[in-house]
């Protein structure tokens, strides 16, 4: 078997944690004490691409740099909004540009996501029951329609290879409680909200995004990414036509690719998909990068 792309690196001075599907966390060692602190995680983003739950073996390269640079924008932008677990951005050299020093958090166990236009998961479910997370929505609403406000619609957090499955609102306060459901809840709505208004005069569209938090003395901390292609879709705005799939800058792109007969894959064997050509690595990269540039107005 080949190496895991793109593999957790050593890092002196820290230990490693946890490696998720994208992101390897490890814990500061205690100068002092010679101990992992338990308060702080260097948060890494790896070049790790993944699709349909399955860790790519074709990373994209910069993928990590431009989904921390792009979080790190965001945090800026939502500042007046919600506090979040950024800590510093002095990191070892070997992932300068990608890595994070955060405030170490107890993780709800919701992923909290936003839609602020219909399609993916949310379409299905209109198609099928005219509602989107338990919620009644008004007939002859297409993919890519508008909703007059965003909805909250929250999923678990599945355990590594497990899919997200949805949770009604019901459910999140059972697991979290009426209160910190109802804040998490409007949090959200208000994390995409400014999204959308922050990228539409950058020709972006926020369809949708998932944000996860944290509580830290009984608050919510924004943690994780924020607002990155891999958090949501964007799509340009200059292009959104509803009753069709838009085109996209996240990874839909990989996905079109692996379902295409080109790749060989079948999806339904539950097999490891195929690596992908480099010309569908380098045109991924090149969304990325073009997501970030636009929505930042900075040269990546
Ligand atoms: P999984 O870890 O289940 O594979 P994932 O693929 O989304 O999920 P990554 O994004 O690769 O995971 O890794 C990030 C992990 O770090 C997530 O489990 C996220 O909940 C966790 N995390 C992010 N910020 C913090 C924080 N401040 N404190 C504690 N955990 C955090
Ligand atoms: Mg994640």
């Amino acid at each position: 078997m080949a190496d895991a792309p793109s593999a957790p690196p050593d890092l002196p001075g820290y230990v490693p944690v946890h490696s998720g599907k994208v992101r390897d966390l490890y814990a500061p060692v205690d100068e002092r004490t010679g101990e992992a602190r338990g308060d702080l995680l260097l948060l890494v983003a790896s070049d790790r691409i993944s699709a349909f739950d399955f860790v790519l073996d074709s990373p994209i390269p910069d993928k990590g740099e431009v989904l921390t640079r792009m979080s790190l924008w965001w945090f800026e932008q939502l500042a007046d909004l919600v506090p979040n677990h950024l800590v510093s951005t002095d990191v070892p050299d070997a992932v300068a540009g990608r890595a994070v020093v955060v405030r170490r958090l107890d993780m709800l166990p919701v992923e909290c996501v936003a839609r602020a236009y219909l399609t993916g998961g949310g379409l299905r479910e209109y198609r099928a029951d005219g509602t989107v997370s338990g919620i009644a929505l008004p007939d002859g609403l297409t993919d890519g329609s508008r909703f007059p406000e965003p909805l909250f619609t929250p999923s678990t957090k599945a355990p590594s290879g497990q899919h997200d499955e949805p949770m009604d609102y019901a459910a999140v306060e059972s697991a979290l409680g009426p209160d910190l459901a109802a804040r998490a809840r409007d949090l959200t709505v208000r994390i995409i909200a400014r999204g959308n208004e922050v990228a539409a005069p950058r020709g972006i569209i926020v369809a949708d995004t998932k944000v996860e938090f944290g509580v830290a003395d009984g608050d919510l901390v924004l943690a994780d990414e924020v607002l990155t292609p891999d958090s949501s879709r964007f799509w340009p705005a200059e292009q959104w036509e509803p009753g069709h799939p838009q085109p996209s800058y996240d990874k839909e792109f990989v996905r079109e690719w692996l379902l295409s007969p080109a790749s060989g894959w079948d999806k339904a064997s539950g097999e490891a998909p195929p690596p992908l050509p480099d010309d569908v690595v380098e045109r991924t990269r090149a969304k990325y990068v073009e997501a970030y540039e636009r929505l930042t107005g900075s040269t990546f």
